[in-house]
Order: C-alpha cells, then sequence, then structure tokens
C-alpha cells in the first residue's frame, strides 16, 4: 500500500496534534451549546472519531453521505445526498466535520441544505484544504492543513475505495490511476 504513495505530506503523529488542537478550539468555541456535530461519509470518518475525542464539552454526532466524485479523480459538480442526517437539526448548532475541501462544491452545496433546514448556525471544520481547487467561494472556519493541489490519499480518503487505512496522508503516485 505505501508503494502506491510517491509522497508522504503528513504523519501519524503530526496529524494527532493537529487535530488535538482543532478539538481544543472547538471545545473552547462551543462551551455550553451542545452542538450536533455531522461527519461527511465516508471520506470523514477517521478525522470524526479522533476529533471528537479531543472535543471536551457534550456534544451529539450524525453522519451524512453524499458524493461527487464516483469512482474519478476530478469532481463532476454533482452533489448527492446518499445517506440524509437521523435528526432534525432546526435550531442547532451544526459543526460539519469534513476531510478535504477541493473545489468546494459538495461543502456549499451541504451548507445551503442545512441553512434551509433553519440550523442555528453552521460552522465548518475540515482536516485538509486544496484551496487552488475552489470552484465556488468558500472558507472552512478551522482548518488542519493546507495542501498542494495534488491527489491524496490515507487518514479516510480513499482511491477507489482503497487506502482509507493508512494512519499518514500522501501523493498517490499518478501511475496508481493512470493505469
Ligand atoms: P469538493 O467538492 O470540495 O471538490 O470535494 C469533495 C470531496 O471530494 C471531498 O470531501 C473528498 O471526499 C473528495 N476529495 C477532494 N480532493 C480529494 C483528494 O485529493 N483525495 C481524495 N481521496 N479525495 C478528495
Ligand atoms: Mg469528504
Ligand atoms: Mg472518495
Amino acid at each position: 500500500m505505501l508503494n502506491d504513495i510517491q509522497e508522504v505530506l503528513y504523519d501519524e503523529n503530526q496529524i494527532q496534534q493537529k487535530v488535538s488542537e482543532l478539538g481544543e478550539t472547538i471545545s473552547r468555541e462551543f462551551e455550553g451549546r451542545n452542538p450536533l456535530v455531522i461527519c461527511v461519509l465516508k471520506g470523514a470518518f477517521i478525522f470524526m472519531a479522533d476529533l471528537v475525542k479531543k472535543i471536551t464539552i457534550p456534544l451529539e454526532i450524525d453522519f451524512m453521505a453524499v458524493s461527487s466524485y464516483g469512482q474519478s479523480t476530478k469532481t463532476s459538480g454533482v452533489v448527492k445526498i446518499i445517506k440524509d442526517l437521523d435528526v432534525p437539526v432546526q435550531g442547532r448548532d451544526i459543526i460539519i466535520v469534513e476531510d478535504i475541501i477541493d473545489s468546494g462544491l459538495t461543502l456549499s452545496y451541504l451548507i445551503d441544505v442545512l441553512e434551509r433546514r433553519n440550523a442555528k448556525s453552521v460552522t465548518l471544520v475540515t482536516l485538509f484544504d486544496k484551496p487552488t481547487g475552489r470552484k465556488v467561494e468558500l472558507e472552512a472556519d478551522h482548518k488542519g492543513f493546507i495542501l498542494p493541489d495534488a491527489f491524496v490519499v490515507g487518514y479516510g480518503l480513499d482511491y477507489a475505495e482503497k487506502y482509507r487505512n493508512l494512519p499518514l496522508i500522501g501523493i498517490l503516485k499518478p501511475e496508481v490511476y493512470e493505469k
């Protein structure tokens, strides 16, 4: 699996350190508010699990699955809700936990949906950000690492459903997906 990685961008320790910092920031910001923390499946599942352990205030969690990429490494611009939330968001403070923001299409769609359902507030947390890939204006409230415009895998992020279990984030060798 590691043979397919061209370059490791951040290793397990660097990621855990950053996740701890984000957890502390969110704990302070949401003190006394009982937020609903939404994991955007599947990519954010590892970040979500690690992050909520570093948040020290009461919260609730839910999951949502959306798709925009299919099997490809480029966005199609089409966002589809595959699995919706189990609980209503009306009047709730929402924290969206995302793995990576590239074009911003997925998240701007999701934020729109939650605002139309009358969430009280929507806060966006992403572990990775590729700002040069934006097709719509979108800025996360809290972000971990800024990445170059390359296709990355690991720490929950896949290529064709593989590599999610790598504990690090790295650039996939182009020959892997050009095959
Ligand atoms: P966006 O809508 O911002 O273009 O990105 C939508 C989703 O595509 C992200 O949440 C993530 O799941 C996936 N994605 C974007 N960039 C990458 C990348 O470099 N690697 C992987 N594995 N997934 C990505
Ligand atoms: Mg995602
Ligand atoms: Mg994917």
